[in-house]
């Protein structure tokens, strides 16, 4: 039988600094193995995880891409329709009944990836062979960025002072890509029994796919964009952050790559506090704190709130009022922006993000996995740890969460990072006439004419969310800021009066 060293795709969809393709190569040379790769496509799981449809649709893209660049490395590739994770295990079984198969994959740490990937191992294991799994998601290795305890950072600052300490330490390592392969497989078997992975809907098709352009579009924002990251990057307005979230999530390029380009652009400035450079390595650092965070704390795969005395808050969980969030009809004209610009694109400004989690959570009272499911159900960047993370930083109630008493005022985010009502006017045509001053709240007087009416009041609201968390946060404590019967009832009185 055929040796055949397999590179096993997921969310590693690229050739420069790929440690998985690598060592297969690697290897197969030690061995005398040829060397193949393999995507298996599993929409049902995807389904199942809230994948959203253009994020699905881009990966179909980026495989069919990655198809004709691995081809001109002379290395063949199986796309496969797979279904859902359960059936992967099978898929490997119809592989090994003609090749002798060694396999190569990034790890991945959520709860049914790592079951589908020791499911697989137990099958190799049993023709004699195994799962190799190499720890690239992250720049730095889940599990080795620890305190002085040996333990997980529960805080941002000093998990990314340590971060950096080993940065220092050990410097960073890509992997170059491989070079064209002599003598290699030319065919691939045909399986009958495995089905040929289908196209996607092309919902994606205004992002590139080709790891050549997505790694200018890196060069270029470190080069011409980052020095002023710092400055323009809360402004949703302008094309101030980098853009490369869906492509950090399915792996066309790596947190690696862009910090080794970060270093080379910026020599001097990429360790120095305040500058665009630094800033812009602290959020691809968040990136690596929340997939730790992930690893140490399982229970937040299962969706529960890190800070366990929040899971008790009584949350309102109005459909209608979810409803009216979901379709940017909430009558707040920045977050009705944000979520149109998320309907519309699928993607959303990190502002944005934070604005539009805190409103649905602290405005309208909605159990913020509400929003983490429907934002997964989106974004074209969806990506369990860092979603999970930002919504519960959002909902006061993760690691190094905003304190539940800081409460977003959405009218005052609008005036600070849409001055001029560029961003709403983008999203929120009904609102093109209003000037720079009445876009923020266009409801005194007739001026938004046509737009949703506010459907909560903030100034209640937020004592509401107060009273909630106050129960939850000091039981035992008296004089907790309740909610008066008098301030409720205005306060029910208005909700009703908004419908
Ligand atoms: P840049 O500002 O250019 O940042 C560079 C990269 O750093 C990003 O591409 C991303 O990979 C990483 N990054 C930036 N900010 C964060 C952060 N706060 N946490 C973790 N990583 C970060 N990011 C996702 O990639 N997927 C998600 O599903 C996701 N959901 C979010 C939900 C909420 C409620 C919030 C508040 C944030 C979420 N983020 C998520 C983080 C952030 O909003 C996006 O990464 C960012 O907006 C992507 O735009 P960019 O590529 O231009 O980022």
């Amino acid at each position: 039988m055929t040796k055949l060293n397999l590179v096993w795709f997921r969310n590693d969809l690229r050739c420069f600094d790929n440690q998985a393709l690598c060592s297969a190569i690697e290897h197969a040379n030690k061995i005398g193995a040829s060397v193949a790769a393999v995507f298996i496509a599993t929409e049902q799981s995807w389904v199942k995880h809230d994948m959203a449809p253009i994020k699905q649709d881009l990966i179909r893209r980026r495989v069919n891409a990655l198809v004709q660049e691995l081809a001109l490395l002379n290395i063949p590739m199986f796309c496969i329709e797979g279904q859902s994770f359960s059936h992967v295990p099978d898929i490997f079984k119809q592989l090994s009944q003609h090749y002798s198969l060694n396999v190569f994959a990034q790890r991945e740490y959520e709860l049914n990836e790592v079951n589908r990937d020791s499911s697989v191992n137990t099958l190799l294991n049993e023709q004699g062979s195994e799962l190799i799994l190499c720890n690239t998601q992250c720049v730095m290795e889940p599990n080795t960025v620890l305190n002085q305890q040996g333990q997980m950072y529960k805080v941002f600052t000093p998990f990314k002072k340590a971060w950096l300490a080993k940065l220092e330490l050990e410097g960073i390592r890509c992997f170059a890509k491989p070079k064209a392969l002599t003598n290699n497989i030319q065919h691939l078997a045909e399986i009958p029994t495995l089905k040929q992975m289908k196209e996607g809907d092309g919902s994606s098709s205004s992002w590139c796919v080709s790891e050549h352009e997505v790694l200018e579009k890196m060069r270029l924002f470190c080069q011409d964009k980052v020095h002023d990251y710092h400055n323009s990057r809360d402004f949703p307005a302008i094309d101030g952050t980098s853009l490369l979230s869906a492509y950090l999530s399915i792996g066309v390029i790596s947190a690696t790559q862009c910090i080794a380009r970060l270093q080379v652009e910026h020599e001097q400035s990429w360790c120095l506090n305040q500058t665009g450079a630094h800033t812009w390595l602290s959020e691809l650092i968040w990136r690596d704190f929340y997939k730790h965070i992930l690893v140490a704390f399982p229970k937040l795969i299962k969706h529960q709130p890190f800070q366990e005395d929040t899971a008790n808050i009584c949350w309102g969980n109005s459909p209608l009022l979810f409803a009216k969030w979901c379709n940017g009809q909430t009558g707040y004209p920045i977050v009705d922006a944000a979520m149109r610009q998320l309907n519309e694109t699928g993607w959303m400004h990190n502002r944005l993000r934070m604005i539009s989690a805190s409103f649905l959570v602290k405005d309208l009272h909605i159990d913020w996995r509400w929003g983490e499911r429907y934002f997964m159900s989106k974004l074209i960047d969806g990506d369990f740890a860092a979603n999970n993370g930002g919504w519960q930083w959002a909902a006061s109630t993760g690691t190094d969460a905003a304190p539940y008493f800081r409460i977003f005022n959405p009218v005052s985010q609008s005036q600070k990072f849409d001055p001029k009502g560029i961003f709403i006017r983008t999203f929120v045509p009904e609102l093109r006439a209003c000037d720079d001053k009445d876009v923020h709240w266009p409801h005194d007087g007739v001026k938004g004419i046509g737009y949703a009416k506010p459907i909560v009041d903030h100034k209640w609201a937020r004592l509401h969310t107060l009273e909630m968390f106050s129960r939850v946060k000091k039981p035992h404590e008296e004089n907790l800021p309740l909610i008066s019967v008098s301030e409720k009832t205005v306060w029910q009185d208005k909700q009703n009066k908004l419908f």
